[in-house]
């Protein structure tokens, strides 16, 4: 598409967006009394309407049938979690069974390494994505010492070319080629927190089933923002959280992926916990633990209903939406809008004062970008958030900006334009 930098132009692309909708069913933060127009979902994604009712009515349960809850009412608690199921299903390519909603991010990452890295004197290593989100690499760290092994000796980090931002995927196919005799696990996240970069996770998976080895995924910045096709990629587990792309507010529900291969596999090793336990069997109270089918074995404790009626509220907005492929149709023009618009911007400079490091191809990266502003960064970024726009910053000289097709609209991005070419302006003056 030809964009042009207008306000007409973006009204009438949102005129014609089937999504436009949504946007009216999200709460925007507000400041000095004035709504902000919000980039920052690849953190904290926005307030559904709906979530306040979703909560209440779980608290409405507890108020009325207490102990009860478990088994009457509505939505009986004890069968709730199987509803969040068909829902995560479709977002993340996957059966109803191979998913399940439970604990946070990366105390499920630490539950499924336990059962999926399993190193032995000939594959022990772990390869990942150099860079990678601290709490990944805080959790593969203390795995690999759980197991009486040096981190030092077993990850292998796959790294940009000297002077490159981006990894190559012909790079991390190589190096999974390179160690294919000694890794247990690839661990990789969908899409780079830091730089935007979207990983051709379907390769990957592939290169590391060839190489012997398993293959995992951090989606916690995918999961929600891109189309994933976890079952037929034969992923062997993955994980997410569903506070960034999925709006399932702070410290929300996170969810797990485990591949259907691994179902009938009585050796796996795991943490248990009581409701993991085989459902049927679950309250004969009886020792000695037999896992429940599918993903649903790896839970530890009971469902926490309250936070995951806020996910089931936020989950049932992208059924109406249609799941991914709408979603992900719109973000990639909003996307690559917002991409063309910071280049208006540097062209009316006449020098690149937003550099953006994201892949310029919208099938290498999300919603989201990340621009380098090396002169005066933070000072545009505070400037942004002065006019109501919010993104965020990353040290030393980063703003993720992040427009969500459920709620961000084409207008959003050229203002977000407009209000950057008139800060620069005035702050680089010649
Ligand atoms: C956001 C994010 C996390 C956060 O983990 P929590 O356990 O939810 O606090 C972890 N890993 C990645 C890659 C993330 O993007």
């Amino acid at each position: 598409m030809n964009f042009e930098n207008t306000l007409a132009f973006a009204k009438a692309l949102d005129q014609a967006d089937e999504l436009a909708a949504f946007r009216h069913e999200f709460l925007f933060p507000q400041q000095n009394g004035k709504t902000m127009r919000y980039f920052c979902g690849n953190s904290l994604g926005l307030q559904p309407v709906t979530a306040r009712a979703a909560l209440d009515a779980q608290l409405a349960n507890w108020q009325q049938h207490a102990v009860e809850g478990w088994f009457t009412g509505q939505q009986p608690w004890m069968f709730y979690h199987k509803e969040l199921k068909r829902l995560m299903a479709p977002v993340v390519g996957a059966t109803e069974a191979e998913v399940c909603p439970m604990n946070t991010l990366t105390v499920n990452l630490h539950l499924l390494l336990v059962s999926f890295y399993r190193p032995d004197s000939h594959r022990f290593k772990i390869l990942m994505e150099a860079g990678a989100f601290p709490s990944d690499q805080y959790a593969i760290e203390s795995q690999i010492r759980f197991h009486g092994l040096d981190p030092a000796a077993c990850i292998v980090e796959v790294s940009p070319r000297p002077g490159e931002q981006l990894l190559r995927t012909q790079d991390i196919l190589d190096a999974i080629h390179d160690h294919r005799g000694e890794l247990a696990l690839v661990l990789f996240g969908g899409i780079n927190y830091y730089t935007g970069q979207l990983y051709d996770l379907e390769k990957i998976a592939g290169a590391a089933r060839g190489a012997g080895a398993r293959v995992g995924f951090d989606l916690a910045h995918a999961a929600g923002n891109v189309p994933l096709a976890l079952h037929d990629w034969q992923v062997d587990f993955a994980c997410w959280c569903s506070y960034k792309y999925q709006n399932a507010g702070p410290g929300g529900i996170a969810g797990i992926f485990v591949h259907e291969r691994h179902f009938d596999d009585r050796d796996l090793k795991r943490f248990a916990g009581w409701w993991g336990y085989e459902e049927e069997r679950r309250f004969l109270m009886q020792k000695g633990f037999v896992a429940g089918a599918g993903a649903d074995g790896w839970q530890v404790s009971c469902t926490q209903v309250l936070p995951m009626s806020l996910y089931h509220a936020a989950l049932l907005q992208f059924e109406r939406a249609g799941f991914m492929e709408p979603l992900r149709r719109k973000s990639m023009e909003l996307t690559a809008y917002l991409y063309w618009v910071i280049g208006e911007v540097n062209r009316a400079a006449g020098s690149i004062l937003f550099e953006i490091i994201t892949p310029a191809a919208p099938a290498e990266r999300g919603a989201q970008l990340s621009i380098v502003a090396k002169n005066k960064g933070k000072e545009v970024f505070d400037a942004l958030v002065e006019r109501q726009f919010l993104g965020d910053w990353r040290e030393p000289d980063v703003i993720r900006l992040s427009p969500v097709p459920l709620y961000n609209s084409f207008e959003d991005v050229y203002l977000l334009g407009e209000a950057l070419h008139d800060i620069s302006s005035k702050l680089f003056a010649s």
